[in-house]
C-alpha cells in the first residue's frame, strides 16, 4: 500500500535571523520570520508526511499559539513526526521538493540539503530530490518578501 503526502509553507524574509532550509543554515544577509526557527522547508516536509499518514497537519500538531514552540528547532519536531510515521509502519519510499527564493542562489546548497533531509528521514539521499527556483521578480517571492517551499513525499506501508 503506497500513501502520497503534500507539504506547502510560506515564511517572511527578515534581518537579524538565520536563513535555515532543509535543515541547513545559508550564508544570506537575511532570515525567515516564525514562531520557530522558521525553515519552511522542513515544515513542509513534516506536513507532507503528515498528510500522506492521515494524521493532520503540523499547526495541530505543533501549535504557533504554545509556548513550548517557541524558537523551535524543525528538525527536533521533523523527527517527532518520522518517529510517529515510522510506528505507524510506514517507510519514505520518495520524497521530492522545491524552495522557491528570488536569492540568496541555492544551487550550490541542494546537496547538502538532499542529504541533512536524508539523513533526518532516515533514507538514502538517493531518494531525496531538491529543486530551486526563483519568483521571477513578481509576487511575495520574486520581490524578497517571502521564501515558500513544496513538498511532494511518497511512503509505503512495511510488510
Ligand atoms: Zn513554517
Amino acid at each position: 500500500m503506497f500513501r502520497v503526502g503534500l507539504g506547502h509553507d510560506t515564511h517572511r524574509t527578515t534581518a537579524g535571523k538565520p536563513l535555515l532550509l532543509g535543515g541547513v543554515e545559508i550564508p544570506s544577509d537575511f532570515g525567515l520570520d516564525g514562531h520557530s526557527d522558521a525553515d519552511a522547508l522542513l515544515h513542509a516536509v513534516t506536513d507532507a508526511l503528515l498528510g500522506a499518514a492521515g494524521l493532520g497537519d503540523i499547526g495541530e500538531w505543533f501549535p504557533d499559539t504554545s509556548a513550548e514552540f517557541a524558537g523551535a528547532n524543525s528538525a527536533d519536531l521533523l523527527r517527532t513526526v518520522v518517529t510517529e510515521v515510522t510506528v505507524r509502519g510506514w517507510r519514505v519510499v520518495n520524497l521530492d521538493c522545491i524552495l522557491f527564493a528570488e536569492r540568496p542562489k541555492l544551487s550550490a546548497f541542494k546537496p547538502q540539503i538532499a542529504a541533512r533531509m536524508a539523513e533526518l528521514l532516515g533514507v538514502d539521499p538517493s531518494v531525496v530530490n531538491v529543486k530551486a527556483k526563483t519568483g521571477e521578480r513578481v509576487g511575495p517571492v520574486g520581490r524578497g518578501e517571502a521564501v515558500q517551499a513544496e513538498v511532494v513525499v511518497l511512503l509505503e506501508m512495511t510488510p
